[in-house]
Parts: structure tokens; C-alpha cells; sequence
């Protein structure tokens, strides 16, 4: 017997009839004997209809009631589960995020949990009940509901699991695993039977759309071991009991895995866009004049390169910011004063192609190997970062492709 979280997206419960094969695979770890919290999102496409509500009643809504409304399709999807599951015979009952209480900040739209209780669900687990509970949402030192921004029930699954010290989490979507890069660029992508939690931090935050990176960092922090499956298997095949887990993905700690690679992903994010700065003057306090009203503005900047200037007074300096920033970041360079700049160019054609594995650490030559094969293929790389287990290369976004696909092989990730 063990202590499991399900947890359901969009489009997982997206009808009735996916309600009833979702309550299929709850029955199936009930009637293995586990104790089971169920963490349920809305049906698929019903957070943007409320969203598109909101926006149209008005642009410039109040964010308490922006959390009242989009949380209640999670409110709707809890309790047809639990009915469903009641008719099948298994107690079951819904709970919604301030019945628990899960609380969170009161950062309305983007709230972080804070606390749960776990009290409530352990006495329902002592009585064989299972806990159908609303994702994406808790409540505010306002006594307020919250959401904690899109795509927020796979946080609160593992901050449930995290509460209620369940042994997995399990997170139930339409893909069936997390794979080496997107198959649908690279049909040589393969699915990773483990990966260390640093690995999908960073997988995550750079572009793979698997789980919510908040999620994954919460996962991380309290070591939650997370199985990312599909619901569109059949919840009764055979692979499901057979002890070992099913197809599927588990994000766990590195002393888990046991054949590690060096490299274990390829990640990439068209969300990108460059802007250089030429003939800046090449003084102290230059970077801090540029950086700084950004950093007010609210701008995230990722990627920096500054050139050495030839003669000591001017340079050059790029920077990246996602494409959704990109003309506010235009306009804040251009109006910063004092300061003389020679042009100001810009781009969003890039693509920011990242290679992540925690074997990098311990591997030397990972980022040559890449520029090399890349050099081979005629793609030019306009920028680079790295970090201990990951090197990111920013380059035309034309060459997406076979970026990709050149480092997917050359790391030797194609399938067999
Ligand atoms: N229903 C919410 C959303 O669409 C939360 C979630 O699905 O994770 O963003
Ligand atoms: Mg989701």
C-alpha cells in the first residue's frame, strides 16, 4: 500500500466520457490498496473561456475577481469526478482549494503556496476516501481564493503530494513521458525512462511545455518523485500491475539513476528575441545604465554579451528577452538617457537551442562538441550561455531544425 497523487490536466477530463476513463484509473490504484488524492484541472479549453470573459467584461479587471472567476472550472471537473467515482462504488469527495485550506501569498493571478494542511486529507485517507481536489488554486491572506497562474494544478499536485508525504506523485497528461527533445521536430526523439530533477528544471524552463516550471521546482525542493504518464492509456492493461511502473517518465533524484548520460535532452524556445546596442561607450556603469531600467520595467534579460572594444572606448552589447517583451525592451533602450549609443538593432528571428545533462559536470568538451557540429552544418551561432549542466546557443531561426536534429545525434540520443 502506498500513499499516490494523481493528477489530471485539461485535456485528460476534457468530457464526461474522459471524466469516467480518468475515474478508471483512480479505481485501479484504490483497488490495489493505495491511499489516493486526486488533483483535477479544468476541462480543456474552459480556463480561456473564463479568461476571455474576464477580459471582455473588462481589460483592466480587479485581480481578486480575475481569481474568483477563472478558478471555478476546476471547481466543476472536482466534483463530476468524485460523482463519477461515487457511482462506481468508491467513496470519493471533492475539495476545493480553501476547504483544505491550501494558502498561498496574495499575489492574486500568480499566487505561491505557502502552507497546506494536511489534517482534513489524512483523516479521509484513514477512512478509504479518496480526495478529488481542485487544482490551480487556494486562498489568500485575504481569506480571498487565488489561482497560481497558468497551468498551476501540476504545482498544486506535487505541493499536495509534498503535504501529505505521498510515496509519487503521478501527472496524468496527453503525452506519455518527457522525451529526449520534441518529437515532433525530431521524429528520432526517444522517451526518457528517468530524469534527475535539475535536468527537467531546465528542460522546463527552456522551452519542453510538459509540466509548469514552478511544479517541477517544487519537486525538486521536497525531492517529490513525479511519474509523468498518459491518461489515454487503458487504465486496465496488464503493464499497469505488473509492479514496476508503466510507460512513462519519473523525474527523480539523480542517486536514482542509474545509466546516466552526459547529455540527456535537447530543449529550444522560439520565444526569443535579440537586441544589440553598437558603439555604446566602454566605461564603468554602462552595463548597470542599459540593465537597470529593464530590470524596473519588469523585463527578464537571458543571454548578455558584451565585446571587448578595440580601442577601449566603444563596444558592442546584445542581450536576449523573450519575444513577448521585445518591443517594450526596444523602447525602454531607447529612451535611456544620458548615455550615447550608437544604434540600437534588433531581432526576433532567433531560436535558443539548449543542451541540459547533468553529466556536462563531470564532462569536459560537451559545448565544443556542439559548435563544432553545428559550424559543420553552417549555422552560425549569434550567442552562448552555460551553466553547470546545460550550454545554450542562440542562432537564426531558420535552422531550428536542424539544429536540433544535428545535436539530438551527435549526443547520441536517436532511438535505436
Ligand atoms: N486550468 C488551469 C489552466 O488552464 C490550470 C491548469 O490546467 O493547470 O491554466
Ligand atoms: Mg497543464
Amino acid at each position: 500500500m502506498a500513499r499516490l497523487v494523481m493528477k489530471f490536466g485539461g485535456t485528460s477530463v476534457a468530457d464526461l466520457s474522459r471524466i469516467r476513463n480518468v475515474a478508471r484509473h483512480v479505481k485501479r490504484e484504490v483497488d490495489a490498496g493505495n491511499e489516493v488524492a486526486v488533483v483535477v484541472s479544468a476541462m480543456a479549453g474552459a480556463t480561456n473561456q473564463l479568461v476571455a470573459w474576464t477580459r471582455e467584461a473588462s481589460p483592466m479587471h480587479d485581480a481578486r475577481e480575475y481569481d474568483a472567476i477563472v478558478a471555478s472550472g476546476e471547481q466543476v471537473t472536482a466534483g463530476l469526478l468524485a460523482i463519477v467515482l461515487q457511482s462506481m462504488g468508491i467513496s470519493a469527495r471533492s475539495w476545493l482549494g480553501w476547504q483544505i485550506p491550501i494558502r498561498t501569498d496574495g499575489a492574486h493571478g500568480a499566487a505561491r503556496i505557502a502552507q497546506i494542511d494536511s489534517t482534513i486529507l489524512d483523516e479521509r485517507f484513514a477512512q478509504g476516501q479518496v480526495a478529488v481536489v481542485a487544482g490551480f488554486q487556494g486562498i489568500g491572506p485575504d481569506n480571498r481564493i487565488t489561482t497560481l497562474g497558468r497551468g498551476g494544478s501540476d504545482t498544486s499536485a506535487v505541493a499536495l503530494a509534498a503535504a501529505v508525504k505521498a510515496e509519487r506523485c503521478d501527472i496524468y497528461t496527453d503525452v506519455d513521458g518527457v522525451y529526449t527533445t520534441d518529437p515532433r521536430v525530431v521524429s528520432q526523439a526517444r522517451r526518457l525512462d528517468r530524469i534527475a530533477f535539475e535536468e527537467m528544471l531546465e528542460l522546463a524552463s527552456l522551452g519542453a511545455k510538459v509540466m509548469q516550471v514552478r511544479s517541477v521546482e517544487m519537486a525538486m525542493v521536497h525531492g517529490v518523485r513525479t511519474f509523468v504518464r498518459s491518461s489515454f492509456d487503458d487504465p486496465d492493461a496488464p503493464q499497469n500491475g505488473a509492479g514496476g511502473l508503466p510507460p512513462g517518465t519519473l523525474i527523480c533524484g539523480e542517486e536514482e539513476i542509474v545509466e546516466q548520460q552526459v547529455v540527456t535532452g535537447i530543449a529550444f524556445t522560439k520565444d526569443e528575441a535579440k537586441i544589440t546596442l553598437r558603439h555604446v561607450a566602454d566605461k564603468p556603469g554602462v552595463a548597470a545604465a542599459i540593465f537597470g531600467p529593464l530590470a524596473e520595467a519588469n523585463i527578464n534579460v537571458d543571454m548578455i554579451i558584451q565585446n571587448i572594444s578595440e580601442d577601449g572606448k566603444f563596444t558592442d552589447m546584445t542581450f536576449t528577452v523573450t519575444a513577448a517583451d521585445y518591443d517594450r525592451a526596444m523602447q525602454v533602450v531607447k529612451e535611456i538617457e544620458g548615455m550615447e549609443i550608437g544604434a540600437v538593432q534588433g531581432s526576433t528571428d532567433v531560436v535558443k537551442v539548449s543542451v541540459v545533462g547533468i553529466g556536462m559536470r563531470s564532462h569536459a568538451g560537451v559545448a565544443a562538441d556542439a559548435f563544432r557540429a553545428l559550424a559543420q552544418k553552417g549555422i552560425n551561432i549569434q550567442a552562448i550561455t552555460t551553466s553547470e549542466i546545460k550550454v545554450s546557443i542562440l542562432i537564426d531561426s531558420a535552422y531550428t531544425e536542424l539544429a536540433v536534429r544535428t545535436l539530438h545525434s551527435l549526443y547520441g540520443l536517436d532511438k535505436a
